[in-house]
């Protein structure tokens, strides 16, 4: 198999449509099969159903050592273009303007390009320690692959000196994220014809109290803090982003579903927020709905928590990667990453890679080949510090 450049894998990989809804196999054996091609034994781990995998795999050292060394970590999954009204096709690579076109350029498949293409050299160099490449699935969903992924590696005694996780930060050094944490809100009212509001609990309207009293918690945290000025934004943030209710345009709703989010800095604790939910939903809200229909209830159910991230500066790759990139500002970012989850799992990480997060996620997602160009340079020297 010839090997491609980055540009290649890239029009290959944005190519895979892995929308976090579809499987990615087909993507990740793709890029199993190009390791396997090179020499190296890459590994898939599946999730439960078997429908999407995370593909680990390890260049060793020149003495054969496969412990220690640094690994590369980035998601395969994409958002959806649901709804999205792009210039050119999402899943086929485009370039205008010094740009390339696509969705997952930027979030994160322009990093596991420049990795992927990048491998034949990796395995030229005379390296002491091993380089590591781990790609997850669901990242998007709230990282669960990297948690199926990390149970596995520590299974098998994997240890490594630092994790680089490539989501886009223009290839700042990010030292430090917050964590994020999902829920999902259930709102038990009770249905009625819509012409006779007393017999009924209207679920949306009562699901609407809480959303409003949680974007008041919200305003609170940006108006009192606590805050840390090193984050573009500044404070813990909390909103809903999602809803459901409601079946018919003349009946009075008995369930409504929401989904809200609370990304908290990391000296915040995510249970402080839940508590002042819980409060507000036993004193104020439920009695309400209550008085209306016996039965009226309010389940909350808690989804994928992301640990944030705080890296020391004091450490060997803070050091390291400051030093391959110049970058000595301290940046932390409010977006959660797996690198949260590399640092408790006892490995050091960080996050850099290439392209910009106000790309991400949006129609017409690119990224400049000259960030692709400088990822280049930084793990070709990444590597050689490895020697
Ligand atoms: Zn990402």
């Amino acid at each position: 198999m010839k090997n491609m450049n980055t540009r290649q894998w890239l029009d290959s990989l944005v190519s895979f449509d892995t929308t976090s809804r579809h499987s990615n196999l087909a993507m990740m054996r793709t890029m199993r099969n190009a390791l396997h091609a090179q020499g190296i034994e890459p590994e898939l781990f599946y999730s439960p159903d078997g429908d999407k995998a995370n593909l680990f795999a390890t260049l060793p050292a020149e003495d054969g050592t496969t412990q220690g060394g640094i690994i590369l970590s980035g998601h395969s999954d994409v958002v959806p273009v649901d709804n999205q009204v792009w210039t050119t096709d999402p899943f086929t690579l485009a370039e205008r303007d010094g740009r390339l076109y696509g969705r997952g350029t930027a979030d994160m498949k322009g990093f596991l390009a420049t990795a992927m293409a990048m491998v034949p050299e990796f395995l030229q160099m005379k390296r002491s320690k091993p380089l590591h490449l781990a790609f997850s699935y669901d990242e998007e969903l709230g990282c669960l692959g990297a948690a199926v992924m990390l149970d596995a590696l520590k299974q098998r005694g994997l240890r490594a000196d630092g994790c680089i996780v490539g989501e886009p930060t223009g290839m700042r050094v990010i030292v430090a994220h917050k964590g994020t944490n999902l829920f999902r809100c259930r709102v038990h009212g009770k249905a009625a014809h819509s012409s006779l509001t007393p017999q009924g609990c209207n679920a949306i309207e009562h699901a609407a109290r809480l959303i409003c009293r949680i974007r008041d918690l919200a305003d609170q945290l940006k108006a009192q803090g606590p805050y840390d000025q090193c984050y573009d934004v500044p404070f813990s943030t909390l909103t809903t982003n999602q809803i459901a209710g409601g079946i018919a345009i003349n009946t009075i709703p008995a369930l409504c579903e929401f989904h809200y989010e609370f990304r908290n800095l990391p000296g915040l604790s995510p249970e402080y927020l839940q508590q002042q939910i819980a409060q507000f939903i036993r004193d104020d809200l439920l009695p309400r709905m209550q008085a209306e229909y016996r039965d009226a209830s309010i389940d909350i159910e808690t989804g994928p928590a992301v640990p944030g991230l705080e890296a020391s500066e004091r450490q060997a790759l803070t050091r390291l990667a400051r030093a391959l990139t110049g970058d000595t500002a301290v940046s932390k970012v409010s977006y959660g990453t797996e690198a949260g989850q590399f640092q408790r799992a006892g490995i050091a990480s960080i996050v850099c890679g290439p392209g910009h997060i106000a790309q991400a996620h949006k129609p017409d997602e690119f990224i400049e080949i000259a960030q692709l160009d400088a990822c280049e340079v930084f793990l070709r020297k990444l590597a050689r510090s490895l020697q």
